[in-house]
């Protein structure tokens, strides 16, 4: 197994706080995370932010083939060295945000110890760019993955939640504490599996439309409904009361007490307009 403790020290490797390095090293959880993928010899995974590959060698023995996408040039190296007898394995240098993920397999399954600086970008270009995959498990902050999870009405439930929601079924695999890391980070660190929900993603008639719709109805999360849509498509306060009514929807209500299903509703309504 790949030993973090002992590969930084050996080439004297020192973790870029800018880079969201907080290298796992805690066995239990590396092996929750690479259970929690489900892969088999039929899938490819997709690793974001290999690091020094604790993980990446893990996975690689369970899928057909690993691709491991890192933007740290200094890790290159070190992980070409240490995954050197993992002839499934493919080390790309790269910004992940910046790499088309469609180009290494159709379907593939997406790990991630993700860098926490870039969590919703990258879990937002998964559904920006319409990349499919099987399933994905990440690591996040515990404060993100309480945001994507959230319900309707409590003080976490907003853009994230709604949007990830509608694509796909989440769900807890383990906690992380700090000291599960090195360095430690400060907050506590929740591994989440996220399964597409095919059947309501393909219930939109255009996603593009769904999210900026739910974008612009938290954009003044305190106001009403009527309030914060107004502008929508061209659309007047006393026109936007009067489309959310005629979709079942009080136009005094505030966004937060909206499902991801009557965001939808809205955005399938207005994409006939
Ligand atoms: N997977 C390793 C582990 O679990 O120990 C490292 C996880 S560390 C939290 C995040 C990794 O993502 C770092 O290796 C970092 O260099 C890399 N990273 C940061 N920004 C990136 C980006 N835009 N594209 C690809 N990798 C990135």
């Amino acid at each position: 197994m790949i030993n973090v403790r002992r590969i930084t020290s050996q080439y004297n490797f020192k973790t870029a706080k800018a880079l969201g390095q907080n290298f796992l090293t805690d066995e239990f959880i590396m092996d929750a995370i690479v259970g929690g993928l489900q892969a088999t010899k039929e899938d490819t995974v997709i690793e974001i932010g290999p690091g020094v590959g604790v993980l990446t060698g893990l996975a690689a023995d369970q899928c057909g083939k690993l691709v491991a996408i890192e933007l740290d040039d200094r890790l290159i190296p070190i992980l070409h060295e240490n995954l050197a007898g993992y002839f499934n394995v493919e080390i790309v240098h790269g910004d992940v945000l910046k790499t088309d993920l469609k180009q290494f397999a159709e379907k593939p399954v997406i790990l991630g110890n993700l860098p926490y600086y870039i969590t919703t970008p990258i879990l937002m270009k998964f559904i920006e760019d319409k990349v499919l995959m099987k399933a994905a498990v990440f690591m996040v902050q515990k404060e993100v993955a309480d945001k994507l999870t959230a319900a309707p009405g409590s003080s976490n439930y907003g853009v994230l939640a709604v949007i990830m929601q509608q694509f796909f079924n989440i769900t807890y695999i383990v906690e992380a504490p700090p000291e599960a890391f090195m360095p430690a980070p400060k907050v506590t660190s929740q591994v989440v599996r996220l399964v597409p929900d095919e059947v309501r993603a393909a219930s939109l008639k255009s996603g593009e439309d769904f999210i900026a719709l739910v974008k612009k109805a938290f954009s003044q999360r305190r106001k009403t409904l009527a309030n914060s849509m107004a502008g929508w498509k061209g659309m007047d306060k006393a026109a936007a009361a009067a489309w959310l009514s005629e979709n079942g929807i009080d136009p005094q209500r505030r966004p937060e007490s909206l499902s991801s299903e009557e965001f939808a509703k809205l955005s399938n309504s207005m994409f006939l307009i």
